[in-house]
């Protein structure tokens, strides 16, 4: 069996922000800007697959199933989610320091 790893069909992400404090491991951020056409005015989440140990805690936090489950290879010697050319820029998320939204 391979190894799960979760990502997010973008067009049904509303930048709801719920899944973020869902994540142990902070891999789940929003993206800097929010992409040209996109039917939602705010901007969507981005999975960083640096940061994402396929933990699936955050699977049920997406109101829109927008989080699913991916599988990689048994022989894959890397995550398929590191196949993307260059990481977006992200916003910052305030997880710990006062007023933070820390852990769900
Ligand atoms: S699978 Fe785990 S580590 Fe990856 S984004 Fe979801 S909660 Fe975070
Ligand atoms: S919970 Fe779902 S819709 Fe909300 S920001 Fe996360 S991925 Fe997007």
């Amino acid at each position: 069996m391979g190894q799960s790893m979760v990502a997010i069909t973008e067009p049904d992400c509303t930048g709801c922000d719920l899944c973020i404090s869902h994540c142990p491991f902070e891999a789940l951020l929003p993206l800097a800007s929010n992409p040209k056409n996109r039917k939602h005015s705010k901007r969507p989440i981005i999975v960083v697959a640096e940061q994402c140990v396929g933990c699936l805690s955050c699977i049920g936090s997406c109101p829109t199933g927008a989080l699913h489950e991916v599988q990689t290879p048994i022989d894959a010697s890397q995550s398929p989610l590191l196949l993307m050319p260059k990481p977006p820029e992200t916003e910052p998320v305030n997880r710990w320091k006062k007023g933070g939204i820390g852990w769900a």
